[in-house]
């Protein structure tokens, strides 16, 4: 047998086996063998069958004392029963059309079951246990995730065949001395001591084992698509002194924004295509350091697009663009769904003929059919997690332009090792002089007057002020409308009555929303209430209060954001978040953001909270799933992988020194493609 063989090869595996397989994603021998235990069972770890907690899985060893004769109940259903009994209790155990395991048991020989105990009040009954003998020496068992008609043993016997039989197929493909660095044990044997470990202790190494191969071999692809971009740049540019253009900014850079410019001028001035990730805290002032870039670009002749999330924040960054940049004579337009088919042809005009430097607009309409006379530099902001879309973009062939992404939620630097692994990376860890972290407080729906009535204090004072609206279970957005609609009136005839609201929702055309937010920036509307899809990235530097109702339902990074609307300029500023879930843990979840106001900080405790898994949602990371290491728990192995991964590169920069490695690292690129790591 080899291990490339399908799945059919393994005795018992004919095609309705196989397609149950198929589902879990197993084709072949060599999937099956990648099938990891999700968790094991300990056949030591033994109960009497006198104390098994009702309805709980339970491990009991205890003599078969009677064989009951097979019931047929009907068509297709044949029931075995044998009684167990291990001097406390006894239980029957009951077998369902499983002739096998039924005749394998034998009377008055002692055996560990593994299962549900039931039947509280009536005889104690254990279904569908799973079964070795008492002698057995190999205690800790593997479960298995599992789908209809396939049961555990049918997986457990097939592996044990997959693993009998092919287990000498497994090659070795880390190199030895990286092995012996980080210690790790060899490829078959944790294979082998996965799925049916000698020990806990040989279960721990192996799974150590095929994390580090698994890490590994995502950062080596990474590693791979960075070497892979040292084309050529299409448009390798002169260094300018920033200070030329800091001249006609309302103030002084930050030393944090100072030095991303000084990397990103730096990379375009490389040979190779910048491919720059700029992660920055919330108001931070990324703006400005998107705009360096495209005043070098311009200097050096050549076109910039700025891709926005949504048409209120292409308007915002045009604005401010054309703010910083017109004064030194660089032409700024802007592209947007809403405009007429005449003006975006306008536009468009403008930019093949090179009239306009930089353009600001939607992802979707530059990326489409947008043509320029010569497009340098291409730069998104990204204000949710970065993703597929931004990896797409990265994977954009063409004038081979410099890119940059600017990202406005903040990794754990841990995670960035995996996550970016392919970028070169600027952090703005600082906020601009003057900036007061923003008072927090998180309160009860009990409060909530109080709360407005804080609000109406700041209106009163002439600032303005944000409240988000709660959320509700619904997935259309028709009931959150109307919540908020509701939401809106009710307080504009209550507690702050007179006063001008306006209100923002998912469901507004784009012109009506800029046309808010436009009444919103120039103050004629002094609350804005919105649902939950509120502009993040939205800057109106007088807002100095945000209300958040339903807090709770909110991830640590993302009421982070949302609070990031305020304290964008010099005026002390206030959240307040909402919750009507008052238990301990809600409420120490919420302590935190009073406590902390650096986004690196709080994300690092979102991720605690969470979990690696949950940390970045709907695979929102563009990495390929993980089957075995968790991005949380295996920290110290990111670190060792990455290590690892550096030296693999340092000593051969193809990788081509390292064939088996480098085989798997394309297989996991090419597995991947565009959807993936691309
Ligand atoms: P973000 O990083 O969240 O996108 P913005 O670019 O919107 O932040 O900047 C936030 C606010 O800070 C803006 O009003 C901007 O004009 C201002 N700002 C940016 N850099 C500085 C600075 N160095 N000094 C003072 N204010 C700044
Ligand atoms: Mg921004």
């Amino acid at each position: 047998m080899k291990i490339t063989d399908k799945i059919t090869a393994l005795s018992g595996v004919a095609a309705k086996r196989a397609a149950l397989y198929n589902k879990l994603g197993i084709e072949n021998v060599g999937d099956l063998i990648a099938h990891y235990p999700k968790d094991y069972i300990d056949y030591s770890e033994t109960v009497k069958i006198a104390d098994a907690p009702v309805n709980e899985q339970s491990v009991i060893k205890g003599f078969v004392t009677q064989k009951i004769p097979a019931a047929r109940i009907r068509q297709g259903l044949v029931i075995y029963k044998v009684i167990v009994d291990d001097g406390s209790d006894s239980l029957t155990v009951v077998l369902y059309n499983n002739r096998f395991a039924y005749e394998a048991l034998e009377k008055d020989k002692e055996y560990r079951l593994f299962g549900r105990v039931t039947g509280g009040f009536t005889r104690k009954e254990m279904n569908t246990p799973q079964i070795i003998p008492a002698e057995e020496t190999r205690l800790i068992r593997p479960k298995y995730s599992l789908t209809e008609g396939l049961t555990a043993q049918m997986v457990i016997t097939n592996m044990t065949e997959a693993l009998r039989s092919v287990s000498e197929q497994i090659e070795e493909f880390i190199p030895d001395e990286i092995r012996q660095r980080y210690e790790l044990c060899t490829e078959e044997y944790a294979c082998r001591n996965i799925h049916f470990p000698e020990s806990s202790h040989a279960a721990e190494i192996s799974r150590r084992r095929l994390g580090f191969d698994e890490l590994l071999m995502i950062q080596c692809a990474m590693g791979m698509m960075r070497a892979g971009r040292k084309e050529a740049a299409g448009c390798p540019m002169k260094m300018k002194d920033i200070a030329e253009f800091e001249a006609s900014l309302p103030f002084e850079l930050t030393g944090a924004q100072r030095k991303a410019c000084r990397e990103i001028f730096s990379d375009m001035c490389g040979q190779t295509p910048m491919n720059r990730l700029v992660q920055g805290d919330v108001g931070s002032g990324k703006t400005a350091v998107a705009a360096a870039a495209c005043w070098l670009a311009a200097e050096n002749g050549c076109q910039s697009a700025l891709m926005a999330p949504t048409e209120i924040l292409a308007r915002q960054h045009y604005a401010t663009l054309k703010s910083f940049l017109e004064p030194l004579g660089i032409n700024v337009g802007c592209l947007t769904g809403s405009m007429t088919a005449k003006q975006k042809n306008e536009i468009k005009a403008q930019l093949l003929s090179g009239e306009i430097n930089v353009i600001t607009g939607t992802h979707a309409l530059i990326s489409e059919s947008t043509e320029f006379k010569r497009l340098g530099l291409v730069i998104t902001d990204e204000q949710h997690r970065f993703g597929v879309n931004q990896r797409k973009l990265f994977a954009m062939k063409g004038e081979k332009p410099h890119k940059l992404v600017m990202s406005a939620t903040p990794i754990p630097r841990t995670l960035s090792l995996i996550i970016y692994g392919d970028l070169d990376i600027s952090i703005i860890n600082e906020l601009p002089k003057g900036r007061q972290p923003v008072e927090t407080y998180a309160v009860t729906g009990k409060l909530r007057s109080r709360a407005l009535g804080f609000v109406k204090k700041e209106l009163d004072a002439g600032r303005q002020g944000y409240i988000v609206c709660p959320m509700i279970e619904e997935s259309d957005g028709a009931g959150e409308l109307q919540a908020a609609k509701a939401y809106a009136e009710r307080i504009a005839e209550g507690e702050l009555k007179g006063y001008s609201i306006g209100l923002l929702h998912g469901k507004m055309l784009p012109a009506e929303k800029d046309a808010v937010m436009a009444d919103f920036k120039d103050g004629k509307i002094q609350l804005l209430v919105s649902t939950t899809v509120i502009e993040v990235g939205v800057d109106v530097p007088n807002a100095t209060v945000i209300m958040i109702e339903s807090s709770d339902r909110f991830g640590l990074s993302q009421l982070h954001q949302l609070r990031g609307r305020v304290g964008r300029g010099k005026y002390k500023s206030s959240c307040i978040l909402i919750t009507d879930n008052a238990t301990e843990e809600t409420r120490a979840r919420l302590r935190i953001m009073s406590s902390l106001h650096d986004g690196f900080a709080i994300a690092e405790e979102d991720l605690k909270i969470r979990g690696g898994g949950d940390f970045f949602g709907s695979r929102q990371s563009g990495l390929p799933p993980l089957k075995i290491a968790d991005l949380y728990n295996d920290r110290e192995l990111l670190g060792d992988t990455s290590q690892a991964a550096k030296e693999l590169f340092a000593a051969s920069p193809d990788l081509s020194e390292y064939p088996k490695l480098k085989e798997k690292a394309l297989a996991l690129l090419n597995e991947n493609g565009s959807e993936g790591m691309n």
